[in-house]
C-alpha cells in the first residue's frame, strides 16, 4: 500500500487526536528512520522520548523476539519471569546517587503508559493519607485529599491525570473533572509555602515533573524541590515525581530528582523504560510502598511477560558502565551547539532532554519541524516558538553535528 493510501485510510478510520506530519516511517535502526519512499531521517524525537536504545537495538529485538516465541501474556494473577528482577533493577536505579541513609527498597506497580503510572500515584497518595488518618483515630472524611500540581504541567490525558495537568485550555471541554487538585507556579517557593500555610491540612501530595517536558522543557530548581520536600515531610504528605519523560537516563542520571538533591516518596515513569514496548511504572518507598492491598488497584496488561522482557533488556543496556556519562556529555554538546545557532534565543534542559526557544519574528517552530522533514530531520515543537529535542540516548556528537548543520540552514 502506498503512503497516500495509508494516509487516506487513517483519515477515514483513525481518530485525529494528533496533527499528523506528512510521512510514514516503516523502518529504523539506531538514530535513523526510513520512510515508505526509502528516504532516511535522523531522529531527534525517538517516538517522544521512548526509543531510548535507538530503533531496533539488537538486544531489544532479541529479548522481545525470544519472549514473543515463548510466552507473551498471562495476567497479574500469576508470577512473571524477571518481573521481580526488573522491579529490583528499578529500586537500585532509584537508590543510585542517594545518600546511603536514604536508601530503601522501592516497590513498583507496573502499568502500560505514563498516564496510568500517574493514576496509580494519585490513588496511592489518597489511600495512603486515608490509612494514616484512620490509624491516627480520625474519621475517613478528615483525611487530606488535595494534590498540589504545578502550572503548565503535563501528567496525561485520562480524566484524573488531566485534572492534574494544570493547563486550563486542555481541561475546559472535559469538565467536570475529578476534584482535589490545585496548581501553583513552577519554582515559586513563596507561593508553595503560602499554599501549605493556607491549606496544609488538606494536602496529601505534591506532584511535579523535575523537568516539565510538554510545556517546552522547563526545569524545576533545586530550591523549589527542597521546599516541596520539606513542606510535604512536615505534613506527612507524599512527594511524587512524575519522571515519565525525564526519567530512565534521559538526563544522564537514572532519574531527574537525583540532579536536584532530594528523594521523593513516589516516582512514576514510562516512555524510555522499555524502549518502545508500552510500559508505565509507579514506584514507592517507605510506608507508602505498602499502601495498596489486593483489589485496591490493578491492570490486565501491566507488567506482562513481553513488556517485562523489553524493560529487562532496556535497563540492562542503559545501566552499563559509562552510559549515563555518555548521555550527559552528548547532551551538553547538543545544548552548546544549539545555543550558537541563529534565531535560537534560549536553550534549556539537561542531558538529552533539551528545549530551544526561537526568536520572535523568525520562522515558527512548527514551520521548522516541517522544513526539517524535508531536510531529513525528525524534530518536534511543543509550542509555537519552542523546539524540543529528545533523541535516542545512543545519540553521538556526530549526529548532533549533522543536526546543527541542517538546522542552521533552515534557520
Ligand atoms: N507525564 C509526563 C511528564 C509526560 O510527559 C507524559 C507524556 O508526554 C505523560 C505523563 C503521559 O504519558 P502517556 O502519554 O504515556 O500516557
Amino acid at each position: 500500500m502506498t503512503y497516500q493510501q495509508e494516509a487516506e485510510l487513517e483519515s477515514r478510520y483513525v481518530m485525529p487526536t494528533f496533527g499528523r506530519k506528512p510521512v510514514e516511517f516503516v523502518e529504523g535502526s539506531g538514530m535513523t528512520l526510513v520512510d515508505s519512499e526509502g528516504r532516511e531521517y535522523l531522529d531527534f524525537l525517538s517516538g517522544i522520548g521512548v526509543v531510548s536504545l535507538g530503533h531496533c537495538h539488537p538486544a531489544l529485538v532479541a529479548a522481545v523476539s525470544e519472549q514473543a516465541a515463548k510466552l507473551m501474556h498471562v495476567s497479574n494473577y500469576y508470577y512473571i519471569e524477571k518481573r521481580g528482577e526488573v522491579a529490583r533493577m528499578l529500586s537500585d536505579l532509584l537508590n543510585a546517587e542517594v545518600e546511603p541513609a536514604e536508601r530503601s527498597a522501592w516497590k513498583t506497580f507496573f502499568a502500560n503508559s505514563g498516564a496510568e503510572a500517574n493514576e496509580c500515584a494519585i490513588k496511592l497518595a489518597r489511600l495512603y493519607a486515608r490509612k494514616r488518618a484512620v490509624a491516627a483515630g480520625k474519621q475517613d472524611e478528615a483525611a487530606p485529599r488535595l494534590i498540589v500540581t504545578i502550572e503548565r504541567s503535563f501528567h496525561g490525558r485520562t480524566l484524573a491525570t488531566l485534572a492534574a495537568t494544570a493547563q486550563p485550555a486542555k481541561q475546559e471541554a472535559f469538565q467536570p473533572l475529578p476534584q482535589g487538585f490545585v496548581a501553583t507556579p513552577l519554582n515559586d517557593v513563596a507561593a508553595l509555602e503560602q499554599l501549605f500555610a493556607e491549606r496544609g491540612d488538606e494536602i496529601c501530595a505534591v506532584m511535579l515533573e523535575c523537568i516539565q517536558g510538554e510545556s517546552g522543557v522547563h526545569p524545576c530548581t533545586a530550591d523549589f524541590m527542597a521546599a516541596a520536600r520539606r513542606l510535604t515531610a512536615e505534613r506527612g504528605a507524599l512527594l511524587i515525581c512524575d519522571e515519565v519523560q525525564c526519567g530512565i537516563f534521559r538526563i544522564g542520571k537514572p532519574y531527574g530528582f537525583q540532579a536536584l538533591g532530594v528523594t521523593p516518596d513516589v516516582v512514576t515513569m514510562a516512555k524510555g523504560i522499555a524502549s518502545g514496548i508500552p510500559m508505565g511504572a509507579c514506584a514507592a518507598r517507605g510506608d507508602a510502598a505498602d499502601t495498596f492491598g489486593p483489589g485496591d488497584h490493578g491492570s490486565t496488561f501491566g507488567g506482562s511477560n513481553i513488556a517485562i522482557a523489553a524493560a529487562h533488556a532496556t535497563l540492562t543496556e542503559l545501566s552499563r558502565e559509562g552510559f549515563g556519562a555518555h548521555v550527559a556529555e552528548v547532551g551538553a554538546y547538543l545544548r552548546e551547539r544549539l545555543s550558537a545557532l541563529p534565531q535560537v534565543v534560549e536553550v534549556r534542559g539537561d542531558g538529552l532532554m533539551v528545549g530551544a526557544d526561537l526568536a520572535e519574528g523568525g520562522p515558527s517552530a512548527g514551520d521548522v519541524v516541517l522544513a526539517g522533514l524535508e531536510a531529513g530531520l525528525v524534530l518536534n515543537a511543543p509550542g509555537p516558538r519552542t523546539l524540543r529535542f529528545l533523541p535516542p540516548l545512543i545519540c553521538e556528537k556526530a549526529h548532533v553535528d549533522a543536526l546543527v548543520e541542517r538546522l542552521g540552514k533552515l534557520l
